[in-house]
């Protein structure tokens, strides 16, 4: 497999490297100072910025308002975006890869404003007693005969978006069968606005990490919503998600790679620059083979997600994309958090100032071991792979 990159590309690099290093990471301290709050002409700052340097709505075509690029094309990105602390790539207008199954009233209301950075969307599938186990989801959408609506109720956590810009929710749910038959639920997508009645924020918890992001929880009691707010299709919940996660994965094992970047680009300058005991700390074994370890991981976790990428671009297997997405995640967010963990011990008590990227790494990387599936539910997943798919197409 030739993972060169073409001139195209390393331009696409180029300008995702230049948008983190000129305009995120030097709000990176000010952001963690302002416990994860930045004004509105800041926000809209970030907005613009991304749209000029054409950063906004990467997997999108350009028919709706975004960019066009591959699955590689996407990693190259998020490598860069990884780079910077505070989630601040939140702010890149765009959407969720289940919008491109839109109709084209949806993509005039949620699609086209989102590319624009009018709109911001979550995802809202985990709920307090269905996490790992989404099979067990308990969120239902009843049809209303007399008016033809549905209406939903639920409880959903962790709903991820930027504060005072998300309003509305994919809202994963179950339309009960007839109740006269035997039919199975549908696992069904629901596009649902923030101010509709019934939709109220429940709470908003902090978290380790100060992130662009909030994680609040939402309650649905008797929202009711039209058909037309069925996104993809009654009964597509599960194959919509599914990409989404597979996405999602790609892109955190991206962001892991570029991550482990920059706490080695900062880590090998600290170390070499600075004396105890009357030499260079890098000359200390304790100090460097830690960092060359980082190195290992780093550079694995890179190809291993560029990997991953490249065999969903060249359409191989769908399960076999999803078992390479799940083990890119798996080792690139494992990697990067003991990366962090080493980085900061080089930076000793420096590293755990808050001032510092590190310390903020150490806080932040700790989630990408849980969210979108915890490391045990991508062992699983590769597990299961290894049986069904064979080793040689997993490890291949
Ligand atoms: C900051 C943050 C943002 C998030 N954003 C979103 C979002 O936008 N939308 C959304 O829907 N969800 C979101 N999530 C939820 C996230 O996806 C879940 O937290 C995650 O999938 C784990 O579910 P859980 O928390 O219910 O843990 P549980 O499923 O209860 O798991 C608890 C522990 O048991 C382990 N475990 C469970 N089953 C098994 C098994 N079969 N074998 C071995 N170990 C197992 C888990 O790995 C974990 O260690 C977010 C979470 C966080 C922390």
């Amino acid at each position: 497999m030739d993972l060169t990159l073409t001139p195209a590309q390393l331009d696409l690099q180029a300008r995702a490297r230049a948008y983190v290093v000129d305009h995120l990471q030097p709000i990176e301290q000010e952001f963690e100072r302002a416990a994860g709050r930045l004004p509105t002409a800041a926000r809209d700052e970030l907005k613009r910025a991304a749209i000029e340097a054409g950063l906004h709505g990467g997997s999108f075509p350009p028919e709706l308002g975004g960019q066009g690029w591959s699955v590689l094309e996407q990693v190259i990105v998020h490598e860069q975006l990884g780079q910077a602390t505070g989630g601040l790539w939140s702010f890149i207008p765009g959407a969720y890869n289940a919008l491109i199954h839109a109709d084209p009233d949806q993509r005039r209301r949620y699609l086209e404003p989102s590319m624009r950075g009018e709109r911001f969307g979550s995802y809202a599938i985990t709920e307090p007693n269905a996490g790992s186990d989404a099979r067990t989801l308990k969120a239902t959408a009843r049809r209303d005969p007399a008016t033809g609506e549905y209406i939903l109720n639920g409880e959903k956590w962790f709903v991820t978006g930027p504060p005072d810009e998300t309003d509305f929710m994919i809202f994963h749910c179950l339309v009960p069968g007839a109740d006269d038959s035997d039919s199975q639920p549908l696992p069904t997508l629901f596009l649902v606005d923030y101010d509709t009645p019934g939709l109220t924020m429940k709470h908003d918890p902090d978290y380790t990490h100060t992130f662009a992001d909030r994680h609040p929880q939402f309650v649905l009691a008797d929202v009711r919503v039209p058909s037309s707010a069925i996104l993809g299709g009654l009964g597509r919940a599960d194959e919509v998600t599914n990409e989404w996660f597979v996405e999602e994965r790609i892109h955190i094992g991206a962001r892991c790679a570029g991550a482990m970047e920059r706490l080695l680009t900062l880590a090998v300058e600290w170390a070499t620059d600075r004396r105890q005991f009357g030499q260079r700390i890098y000359d200390f074994q304790g100090v460097s083979f830690p960092l060359a370890d980082s190195a290992a991981d780093a550079a694995a976790a890179r190809l291993l997600t560029r990997e991953a990428a490249a065999l969903a671009d060249a359409g191989v297997d769908p399960k076999v994309v999803h078992a390479k997405a799940s083990l890119a995640k798996l080792f690139a967010s494992e990697a990067a958090w003991r990366c962090a963990d080493r980085v900061v011990q080089v930076f000793g008590g420096r590293g755990y100032m808050r001032e510092y990227p590190a310390e903020r790494y150490l806080r932040e990387l700790r989630v990408d071991r849980i969210w979108e599936g915890t490391s045990e539910i991508q062992r699983m997943i590769v597990a299961r792979a290894l049986e069904k798919r064979g080793v040689g197409r997993v490890v291949g």
